[in-house]
């Protein structure tokens, strides 16, 4: 989706990822030596490659090698946007907590424990039950989270979780979960989109409703303030996901930050004057930002998940979203489906909640795997 958006505006993009990746299918190379690379965003050798042939670097995960990412800034040759520094704190879920924190962001109470029952069993002492077992480091889609309902459960907890770093937090019983997309400029302006609820089912994004809906009349302009604060203690440029839960009291904590394009931005493409993507482009390549304003009255955002391992019924799927009105399907080009894995989404526009909400049913009743 950022290739799709770099071509609009003839920016060259040379793609560092494994074999025919969606990315690589977007866009083709403008010359032979802006060629893609094949390989690993976690191999030294290969982002040194790509540093060699860019002037400005970006990444749209934060699971890569970082300090390569800082040995190739400080060269001097290419920018890299966010800074590395930034992408090294929210790397590690713990020491992002323990950032936030510094700049009185408020988040959920966490510890960081060692992997040993005796550690788990203090830290649900402390915390209480239940419990979110998270890894540090390498989390994504809820894989790095285990709910320890019992004391019993800390062996599989450990076990569930491998031998990643961990840590401990205290249970957070939401009455909603929202999100705010930020983008930062190099000189450090920040701008955020509207407010929006995301649902989640078995830990990965479900659904986004744009924007949020709410009874209180303080709640967007709070929500936009803390996602705009903590950006602002982050260096570099950008689009950042910054997703929150909101208390039934109407307090706000801060979950997680994503340094890059979020799924809970995935709707900006057809529901707001400029997409994330092409934001986060304006704001690395120091172009004049675009407004984050809805263009719609209404939109929702449905991931399309694998049930299964038939691309068959995928398809069947997306064909028929074709037939309802202001729906755009995305796939992603995935060469493979699997149960669980995000091959693509949906968003839908219109003109009121209640018209989003009978276009969705339609959709949530022919989707493979259910949607309950
Ligand atoms: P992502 O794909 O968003 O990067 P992740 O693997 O980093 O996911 P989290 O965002 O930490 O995981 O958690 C996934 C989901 O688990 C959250 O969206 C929320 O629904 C639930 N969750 C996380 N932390 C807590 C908590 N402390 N209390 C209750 N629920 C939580
Ligand atoms: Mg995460
Ligand atoms: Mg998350």
């Amino acid at each position: 989706m950022l290739a799709a958006s770099a071509a609009l505006l003839n920016v060259n993009v040379v793609i560092l990822d494994v074999g025919r990746s969606p990315a690589k299918q977007i866009i083709a190379p403008s010359s032979p030596s802006l060629a893609h690379i094949d390989g690993s965003f976690s191999d030294p050798a290969k982002i040194r490659e790509l540093a060699s042939k860019v002037d400005i670097l970006t990444v749209e995960i934060e699971h890569v090698n970082v300090d390569v990412l800082d040995e190739v800034e400080k060269a001097g040759n290419v920018q890299v946007h966010p800074s590395p520094s930034t992408i090294r704190i929210i790397q590690d879920k713990f020491r992002q907590k323990e950032h936030l924190l510094s700049y009185k962001i408020p988040v959920a109470e966490s510890l960081s424990v060692v992997s040993s029952v005796e550690a788990v069993h203090a830290a649900a002492s402390t915390l209480g039950l239940p419990l979110m077992l998270k890894s540090k480091t390498l989390a994504y889609d809820g894989r790095g989270n285990f709910v320890l309902r019992e004391f019993s459960q800390a062996q599989e907890a450990i076990t569930f979780l491998g031998d990643r770093p961990l840590y401990a937090e205290r249970w957070v019983p939401f009455s909603k979960e929202i999100a705010v997309m930020v983008v930062r400029t190099t000189s450090g302006e920040v701008k955020s989109y509207p407010v929006v609820e995301t649902v989640h089912k078995s830990n990965v994004c479900h659904l986004v409703f744009a924007p949020l809906r709410s009874r209180d009349p303080t709640l967007s302009s709070r929500a936009r303030a803390v996602a705009e604060k903590a950006i602002q203690s982050l260096d570099g440029a950008g689009v950042f996901g910054v997703e929150m839960f909101l208390l039934e009291n109407g307090e706000l904590l801060v979950n997680e930050i994503a340094p890059r394009p979020h799924n809970s931005g995935h709707y900006t493409i057809e529901a707001c004057e400029t997409s994330q993507y092409e934001n986060h482009l304006r704001a690395i390549l120091s172009l004049p930002l675009g407004s984050t304003a809805m263009k719609v009255p209404s939109s929702v955002m449905l991931n399309i998940l694998g049930a299964s391992s038939s691309m068959f019924e995928l398809t069947t799927f997306t064909n028929f979203a074709l037939t309802v009105p202001g729906a755009s399907v995305h796939l992603y080009g995935k060469s493979e489906c699997r149960s669980g894995r995000k091959m693509g989404h949906i968003t839908l526009v219109g003109d009121s909640d209640a018209q989003i909400r009978s276009r969705l049913r339609l959709l949530l009743e022919k989707l493979p795997g259910g949607s309950s």
